[in-house]
């Protein structure tokens, strides 16, 4: 384990009667790109104003560095904020917007003129430090707003959805640009989306939010592979949720069969639900099938084919399947691989 830079722990929001953060206890380490990734209302943001100093918690400890925060002020903790519509100043130009944070806290003339330089270098907008506000693209503000926020060198950089306002292909190039410049700096940076792409290609860790709580925390793909509730396999991906019994450790039933499976740990008989990945999934002759299925629909999606079937319990499967299943034949076969079925504690 790394050095802690930004730790939370059992931390509590009510407004009222309504809980917003429930239990929120997480370690963010040294260097680390980490996302909260949920849906709207998850809590998101409010675990950012907690860390940056912009809410009181209602109990818990925030930790920055090693110190615990809760009474230290917003501008002498050691974090800044891009917010998702940049809160650029419009009447300065980009020079003096990232300056801006240095007169205040009366750094000298001639530090300010560095720092500046070298924070527009980081962003590869050296050339533009005269340029209007206005007069700049959207993934150019974008760096404006990063650059202000790293000339304060924090320990820690609080993204809330910066991306979610671009067209898709130039978040695309920022999603790049974003990775590279965390890992060039060195700091971390908690990032916040509610696009489950997104985050498997930008984190070292996700935190999966729903309700206030974490969900579930990992690397993308122990999220991925083993998502540990409905929540999480639905949120994160297409998933195949089907209900199912476990008969012994690494043996499930599910669809009248039993299957090899590759979890354990639960209890003989319990209640589980079963996971499997529209990708994992093939259709075959209906004799070599491990499930017989009836195709409902069927889509060219370019690199695959995207099939609907259902079994005899009318269990919905979607099928991503790089052969077509043959049109004149209603019930056909779905081929899975054991390794890939993976199995959850039921709700
Ligand atoms: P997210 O960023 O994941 O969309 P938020 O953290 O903004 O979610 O909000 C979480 C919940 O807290 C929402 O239900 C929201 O309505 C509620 N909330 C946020 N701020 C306040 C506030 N100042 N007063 C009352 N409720 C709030
Ligand atoms: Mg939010």
């Amino acid at each position: 384990m790394g050095e802690p830079i930004v730790e939370l722990h059992h931390v509590f929001k009510s407004y009222d009667d309504t809980v917003v953060l429930d239990d929120i206890d997480i370690t963010l380490e040294a260097g680390k790109f980490y996302t909260l990734l949920g849906p709207s209302g998850s809590g998101k943001t409010t675990i950012l104003r907690a860390i940056a100093g912009f809410l009181n918690v209602t109990s818990g400890d925030v930790v920055i560095a090693g110190k615990r925060v809760n009474d230290i002020p917003a501008n002498l903790r050691q974090v800044n904020t891009v917010f998702q519509n940049y809160s650029l100043f419009p009447h300065m130009n980009v020079f003096e917007n990232i300056a801006y944070g240095l007169r205040i806290r009366k750094v000298d003339k001639a530090m300010i003129e560095t720092r500046v330089m070298d924070a527009l270098k980081k962003v590869r907008l050296e050339n533009l430090a005269n340029r209007e506000i206005s007069e700049l693209s959207g993934g150019q503000q974008q760096r404006v707003a990063i650059a202000r926020a790293i000339v304060l060198e924090p320990k820690v950089l609080l993204l809330d959805e910066p991306l979610s306002a671009l067209d898709a292909k130039l978040r695309k190039d920022m999603q790049y640009e974003l990775r590279d410049l965390q890992q060039r700096l060195g700091i971390t940076f908690l990032f916040v989306t509610h696009d489950q792409e997104e985050a498997l290609a930008l984190s070292d860790e996700i935190f999966v939010m729903n309700d206030g709580k974490v969900q579930q925390s990992g690397t993308p793909v122990d999220i991925y592979d083993e998502p540990i509730n409905h929540f999480v396999a639905d949120f994160i991906g297409e998933s195949n949720i089907v209900d199912g019994r476990m008969v012994e450790d690494y043996r499930v039933e599910f669809n009248g069969k039993v299957f090899d499976c590759a979890d354990a740990g639960m209890r003989p008989n319990e209640h589980v639900e079963v996971v499997l990945r529209p990708e994992d999934l093939d259709v075959v002759p209906v004799d070599k099938g491990r499930v017989a299925v009836r195709i409902d629909t069927q889509l060219f999606r370019g690199d695959f084919y995207e099939i609907v079937a259902y079994d005899d319990g009318q269990n919905e499967w979607l099928i991503h399947s790089t052969n077509p299943a043959p049109e004149d034949v209603e019930l056909m076969g779905l081929y899975f691989d054991p390794e890939d079925i993976h199995v959850m504690r039921f709700g």
